[in-house]
């Protein structure tokens, strides 16, 4: 019976579509995906959003056998909508991720797990991903697990993020254009502030920025945002007002209250703790070093893409990073493979 048809048994509980969808008992063959418990995954990736999802999709393609684990919380799950992803523009996260899923039953190759990897011990070629209830044995791993978003410890801030307060005015700022914009200025950095500040204005006359206490602005950034009609609050933030998940003001130390519909925000982030544990390189921002053609991490055999190597971060670049990854993931494995005899 062909297993994309539907016959044999299922290798993974749980209510998951795609865990459940079943594969034939016969005994292993490479080539038509099947799996026996001791077999070893080609790649396992960890990190169900569009950057491994995406990954999962070309590894299946490439004929290999793919191990995906995604679990926890998602960095976008707030959010309503997906934006700037073409064909996918305005669908709802977890749509997006269902569809990809969808998509990845299509290979029998390609199992899909939400479950969470503990912890990878082992070497370029033989790894061991230990997952809750057991582990598995891996040739490569790719890493695609995002970034977790530190937001300010400000009342308001965490209710309306996703729904009046953004990071991307890409993402976000087309629903809301030429409404009220506030720049909330996190880390004061002078070249990034200043371009940032005016890059919103091309959705909208009315920003303000909020330097949240930091006052010592320099002129010549002062002088563009007065050039673009960019006004500059330099007094501490206390609080944001509003309803619900819809914000009106920012309030300020001084006790007045600047009329605002949303504020945008490049919040602090830290890495998932299974790669603060890996002891991957990272760069002085915190993100995950990869070489830029291969994606491979300071540790041989592991590779990493989307939000936790780059502050470039979005859902259609967090795909294309990963299906760069899996392209020389699969170029090496099957180089391996053919010449091993396996193939
Ligand atoms: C509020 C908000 C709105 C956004 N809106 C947009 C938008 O409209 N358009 C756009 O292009 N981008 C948007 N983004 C950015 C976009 O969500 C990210 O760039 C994109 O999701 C990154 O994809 P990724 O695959 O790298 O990581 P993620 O989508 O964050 O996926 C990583 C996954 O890995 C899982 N994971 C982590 N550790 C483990 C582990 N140990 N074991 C198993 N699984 C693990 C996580 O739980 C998560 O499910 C938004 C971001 C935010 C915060």
């Amino acid at each position: 019976m062909d297993a994309r048809r539907g016959g044999g048994r299922a290798i993974e509980g749980g209510a998951d579509r795609v865990e459940n969808r079943a594969l034939p008992s016969r005994s292993y063959r490479r080539y038509e995906g099947v799996m026996n418990s001791e077999d070893r995954y080609d790649v396992v990736i960890v990190g169900g959003g569009p950057g491994g999802l995406s990954a999962a999709l070309a590894l299946g393609r490439g004929r290999k056998r793919v191990l995906l684990c995604d679990s926890g919380p998602r960095r976008n799950a707030a959010a309503t909508h997906i934006h700037n992803f073409v064909t996918r523009d305005g669908t709802p996260p977890e749509e997006f991720r269902a569809l990809g899923r969808e998509q990845l039953a299509q290979y029998p190759n390609v199992v899909v797990r939400s479950a969470r990897v503990a912890g990878i011990t082992g070497t370029r070629g033989s790894f061991d991903v230990a997952l809750e209830g057991g582990s598995v044995q891996a040739r490569r791993v790719l890493l695609c697990t995002g970034m977790i978003d530190e937001l300010p410890d400000i009342p308001g801030f965490r209710e309306m993020w996703g729904h009046t307060i953004f990071q991307c005015p890409y993402c976000h700022g087309w629903e809301i254009r030429d409404l009220r914009f506030g720049y909330f200025v996190r880390a004061f950095e002078p070249h990034h502030f200043k371009l940032f500040a005016l890059l919103l204005r091309g959705w909208t006359r009315d920003v303000v920025v909020f330097t949240n206490g930091f006052a010592d602005v320099p002129e010549a950034a002062r002088e563009s945002l007065r050039d673009a009609g960019i006004r500059l609050e330099t007094q501490p933030v206390t609080g944001l007002t509003g309803q619900g998940k819809k914000l009106e003001t920012v309030r300020l130390a001084d006790g007045s209250a600047v009329p605002c519909d949303a504020l945008f925000l490049h919040p602090a982030q830290q890495q998932v703790e299974l790669v603060r544990g890996l002891g991957v390189a990272l760069d002085d921002d915190g993100f995950v070093r990869v070489d830029p053609m291969t994606r491979e991490t300071s540790r041989p055999g592991v590779y990493a893409a989307g939000d936790l190597a780059t502050r470039m971060q979005g859902a259609i670049l967090a795909a294309a990073a990963a299906t760069q990854a899996a392209t020389v993931i699969n170029m090496e494995l099957t180089s391996e493979l053919v010449t091993s005899g396996e193939r």
